[in-house]
């Protein structure tokens, strides 16, 4: 392991988004559906989440999807749905940039810019998203190792972005009947070599509702500074992952167990 990376001498940011600060002390649980397909779905979870304390919605836009027959995402259409409900509730929002050529509209329509794991490698992107003053959420690649994480976050770093989050997310491995391999221990062993904020996501990890929950509660045990869940509305009409998406409902139960 690299021993003189930026990312691993830094302080830890203090991340404020519209006078909130954020991954301060508390465990963040940054909720909302994979993709969003309309405001009444999008309200719903947000409200739910206001209600029940929490700051953070997730919703998916332009979609990267590993079919090109596979819903897309509705797009700029999305990030106006995600930047209303965000208004309207007082809510931080987090999207996924597909490129880089889409980075002064996510700037104008959402509070952190996710990377996902298919552009964690994609260095142009990161060295750009440095330069914008943004909080980013970086996901692991799902075949990146913790060095290669960390040296992802190090691209942002070095533009001058200091508020960057770190996702561990899944990676690939033999495992079949799980969507992904959750590395708990790589993610703990990234808290001792780094101060920037680490969460879990477990659904993408799993890709299984029915382990969530509990994923979330280690997470928090294990001293994580949060988690990012898929919850949605109405699971059923649900166009991405939903298979691994809680409801409402589970959701409820979840944050009142927390
Ligand atoms: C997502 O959060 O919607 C997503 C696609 O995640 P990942 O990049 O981890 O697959
Ligand atoms: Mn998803």
């Amino acid at each position: 392991m690299l021993n003189d990376l930026n990312v691993l001498k830094c302080q830890r940011p203090k991340i404020v988004i519209n006078d909130k600060e954020i991954f301060e002390k508390d465990f963040e649980l940054i909720a909302g559906p994979c993709v969003i397909q309309s405001y009444e779905q999008v309200y719903e979870v947000g409200l739910k989440i206001k209600k029940l304390g929490g700051k953070i919605l997730r919703g998916g836009s332009f979609k990267l999807r590993t079919s090109p027959y596979s819903f897309q995402g509705l797009g700029l259409e999305a990030l106006k749905i995600l930047k209303q409900v965000g208004k309207e509730l007082d809510l931080i929002t987090v999207s996924e940039i597909p490129n880089s050529s889409y980075i002064n509209l996510f700037v104008e329509y959402v509070d952190i810019i996710q990377v996902g794991m298919r552009n964690m490698s994609n260095f142009e992107l990161l060295k750009q998203l440095g330069s914008i003053s943004k909080p980013i959420l970086l996901k692991r690649g799902n075949s990146a190792t913790l060095e290669e994480f960390l040296l992802a976050a190090e691209y942002i770093y070095n533009e001058g972005c200091r508020d960057i989050i770190l996702c561990e997310r899944g990676i690939r491995t033999f495992e079949k009947d799980m969507r992904n391999t959750l590395d708990i221990a790589g993610a703990l062993y990234l808290k001792r070599l780094t101060k920037l904020p680490i969460i879990i996501d477990p659904s993408h990890a799993t890709g299984l509702s029915f382990l969530v929950s509990d994923l979330v509660k280690i997470s928090k045990f294990a001293k994580f500074d949060g988690c990012i869940i898929e919850v949605t509305n109405n699971i059923c009409e649900a166009m991405c992952d939903k298979e691994q998406a809680l409801d409402i409902c589970e959701y409820e139960m979840l944050v009142k167990s927390l």
